[in-house]
């Protein structure tokens, strides 16, 4: 065999290409629960990494639930949903999803990322507009692009930019469905988007509009729903997305909506058809995991959360804090320099986030003590952003 087609020659030649680049990535192994502290190499580090945004991935109500279903269910579904694994402990989630969310119905995936792409390639054909926020999560950017729709892009939260596109298509593509892809909180950069102006112009082009909630699940709103419920919006969002592997403490990602949207995804959705649905104890921890967010302890979370978040941003709505400082190889200094002091944040470079709007990405939750989150104040001032 040639060395030029000796494929490790070529995988260690791309390799290179990202080392030099300074967005090589590998994997670091924790050796402890995703708690506010975690053990990375025998050390300990404050962890202002995870999305466990209500610190329920170890609550015991969550624990106990998950061993008490093991011991009910097993620990496997068996098969696909469609065939002889639709176990009643994920009807019984659907259910609990679609009161909390207010919608008629609701499904469950195995995770955020093929709840994405199985909605988008099931509601879009290739004559169809897909319209997405340039900052969308690449499960939502996959979607479409395996949908094989006509695509546009607006600039982040640029609703002159949207408005052209949807007149565009409204124009150009009379008789296209028109769908517009966007997140309630995005999950980079933190801020949020601006929905209800964002309603109004979908309703104006009768366009359908699909929101990710991946990080605003279980933070906003009275009952934790999001932050739709949040703006009284939850009656208006056609397609509406959640994950349940951040706030929610566990994994898995649904679709709320109307019946026939969900009735439809059951038949066409590919990563819903052709996947084993998830272990019945996932389903059982969601269970818990609802009530938990919906109760007075989640109200008790969020209040906690929002305080450790007006210790680093005052006037910051979500836990997802940027903190942009330019060069991919300056970011990967600064979040070094910090795991020196004992604070895990990591850096996020590009593709992540555009080319030199490396940052680190600070993630606060409700488990993180005040003196945890002062102490990340005060090293923070010393990193030039
Ligand atoms: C994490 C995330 C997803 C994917 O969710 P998973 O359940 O982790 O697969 C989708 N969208 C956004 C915006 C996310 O941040």
């Amino acid at each position: 065999m040639s060395t030029q087609h000796d494929p490790q020659t070529s995988w260690l030649a791309s390799l290179h290409e990202l080392s030099d680049k300074g967005l090589y990535r590998s994997l670091r192994q924790i050796n402890s629960p995703q708690l506010p502290e975690i053990q990375i190499e025998n050390q300990n580090f404050i962890n202002f990494a995870s999305n466990d945004y209500l610190g329920l991935s170890s609550h015991p109500e969550l624990k106990e639930a998950a061993i008490e279903a093991i011991q009910k269910w097993g620990v496997g579904s068996g098969s696909s949903r469609l065939v002889s694994g639709s176990l009643a402990p994920h009807h019984q989630l659907e259910e609990a999803i679609s009161t909390i969310k207010k919608t008629e119905a609701s499904l469950t995936f195995t995770s955020g990322f093929t709840a994405a792409i199985g909605t988008i390639t099931a509601l879009a054909t290739p004559s169809d507009v897909i319209i997405l926020d340039k900052l969308c999560h690449a499960s939502l950017i996959d979607g479409a692009r395996l949908a094989k729709s006509i695509l546009r892009i607006f600039p982040h939260n640029n609703l002159p930019k949207l408005e052209e596109h949807l007149a565009w298509a409204r124009k150009n593509h009379p008789h296209a469905k028109i769908f517009i892809l966007t997140e309630a909180v995005f999950s980079m950069d933190g801020d949020v988007s601006p929905l209800r102006e964002i309603v109004h112009l979908k309703n104006e082009y009768g366009a359908i509009l699909m929101v990710d909630e991946a990080h605003s699940f279980g933070l906003f709103g009275p009952s934790g729903a999001g932050l739709l419920e949040e703006y009284g919006l939850s009656q208006q969002v056609e397609i509406q997305m959640s994950t349940f592997s951040k706030a929610a403490g566990c994994s898995g990602g649904a679709i709320s909506g109307s019946r026939a949207l969900i009735d439809l995804l059951i038949n066409k959705a590919r990563s819903f058809i052709y996947t084993t649905a998830p272990p019945p104890a996932n389903a059982c921890v969601l269970l818990k995991s609802l009530e938990l967010i919906r109760s007075h302890t989640g109200n008790q979370l969020r209040q906690k959360l929002r305080k450790n978040i007006q210790l680093i941003a005052p006037e910051h709505l979500t836990p997802i804090i940027p903190w942009v400082i330019g060069s991919e190889t300056d970011a990967l200094a600064a979040s070094q320099e910090l795991l020196q002091q004992g604070l895990f944040v990591p850096a996020i470079r590009y593709p992540t986030v555009p080319k030199n709007a490396a940052r680190l990405r600070i993630s606060l939750t409700a488990s993180h003590s005040t003196e945890a989150v002062q102490k990340l104040s005060k090293i923070l001032q010393k990193v030039k952003k």
